[in-house]
């Protein structure tokens, strides 16, 4: 019996080596993953840069606490200030943490309470992440919550009316595409109405970059695709290429809500972590880098949509590299089928199969997922005629 809290329905595969887009498991069997850990190693797995600079920072030094300078740090905090609308960076661990300190930030840089977050929503799962997250399977038995959200309907431009009236709002909270949701990209008339509501209420404009974020869409952050401009932004997953490390970034105008002793983590920053960062940065955010994952991501939807065209296949969606194929019945059969057949893909939500392939990935290696999604559809449509 395993002695870990049962937190998790894991697959049978257990990954012992993996390098790029591929992965190989325990009997020797490989798999094309465009899983990356979920939208982590966006430079495929192992990539040679970020190992190599963690393996030299192992020698040098590990930790020593925000007690002291850290040029590492800085050099992070400058590559994320110079590829954003965001100046300032806070480290810390992972996503929710990001967004546990988004949510710090905005309120005590407005003095209001009040965070507007969306259905369908994923934010994390600490406490504040919970409560921003607008899906209530995520919060049963963990109750009472923290207060304070309004949840509206995504995509829906009408949807603010219901808040007109409502006073001391800080933040507004979201994903441009929504990720565990079941990758669902925001319409534009959606996002006018959230910049909107923004201005009208004095409201800080939050964008959870987690998932999208680090070139995952073909853009340094998916934010840009919209011409927004928000004044404070998360990212974790991509951002260390498998080192967890999450950031906050956000605006000098609300530097004087985050002053010292007025919040910090142990490990935030940590040398390692940041010798990863500053690698995967360099890299993720060269433009040559970022146009080819973008045009990556247009041949796979291209070719998705030219193959997949039967009657199971109800929509294809997504931005560079994060897509969404949303079925006519649930997907994690066919999931289980595309591991026999060597494929590694994620579900979002009940009915829709997600693909989060490296930036590195090849387009042979698209070409390939792309035929084993077809026989994996296939095979189900004609055993369930
Ligand atoms: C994964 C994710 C989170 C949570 O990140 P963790 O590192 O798991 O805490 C938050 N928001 C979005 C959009 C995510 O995809």
């Amino acid at each position: 019996m395993s002695s870990l809290f049962q937190t998790y329905s894991r697959w049978d595969i257990d990954i012992k080596k993996a390098k790029g887009t591929m992965a190989e498991d325990e009997n020797g069997k490989t798999y094309l993953d465009f899983i990356q850990g979920i939208a982590v190693s966006n430079l495929g797995h192992c990539h040679e840069a970020v190992t190599e600079a963690v393996k030299q920072q192992l020698d040098s030094v590990w930790h020593v606490s925000n007690l002291f300078q850290n040029a590492l740090q800085e050099e992070a905090a400058d590559q994320l200030a110079a590829h954003s609308n965001g100046d300032l960076v806070f480290f810390c661990n992972s996503g929710a943490e990001a967004n546990e300190g988004a949510i710090k930030l905005a309120r005590k840089a407005t003095g209001k309470t009040k965070i507007v977050t969306f259905l369908r929503s994923f934010h994390g799962r600490t406490y504040a992440g919970m409560a921003a997250t607008g899906q209530d399977k995520i919060k049963t038995g963990f109750g009472p919550m923290l207060e304070g959200f309004h949840y509206l309907p995504y995509n829906d431009p009408s949807a603010f009316e219901t808040l007109k009236d409502e006073e001391g709002i800080a933040a507004v909270m979201l994903e441009t595409i929504q990720g565990e949701g079941g990758v669902n990209p925001a319409n534009t008339d959606f996002l006018e109405a959230v910049q909107t509501f923004c201005s009208d209420k004095q409201a800080l404009l939050i964008i959870d970059e987690i998932q999208t974020g680090i070139g995952r869409t073909g853009k340094g952050f998916a934010y840009e695709h919209f011409g927004l401009s928000p004044d404070i932004i998360t990212v974790a997953k991509g951002l260390g290429n498998g080192f967890p490390v999450g950031a906050v970034i956000g605006k000098k105008t609300l530097a004087d809500a985050f002053t010292p002793g007025s919040h910090g983590t142990t490990f935030g920053g940590n040398m390692l972590a940041m010798a990863a960062v500053n690698a995967t940065l360099q890299i993720v955010f060269q433009p040559e880098f970022l146009q080819e994952a973008a045009e990556k991501g247009e041949y796979l939807l291209a070719l998705l949509q030219a193959e997949l065209n039967g009657p199971f296949v109800k929509q294809i969606r997504g931005k560079g590299l994060m897509v969404g194929i949303e079925c006519d019945g649930p997907v994690s059969h066919i999931i289980s089928e595309l591991q026999t057949l060597g494929l590694l893909v994620l579900p979002a939500g009940p009915n829709v199969i997600r693909l989060l392939p490296p930036l590195t990935v090849s387009k042979d290696e698209l070409s390939s997922a792309v035929g084993k999604l077809k026989q994996a559809i296939a095979q189900h449509t004609a055993v369930n005629r």
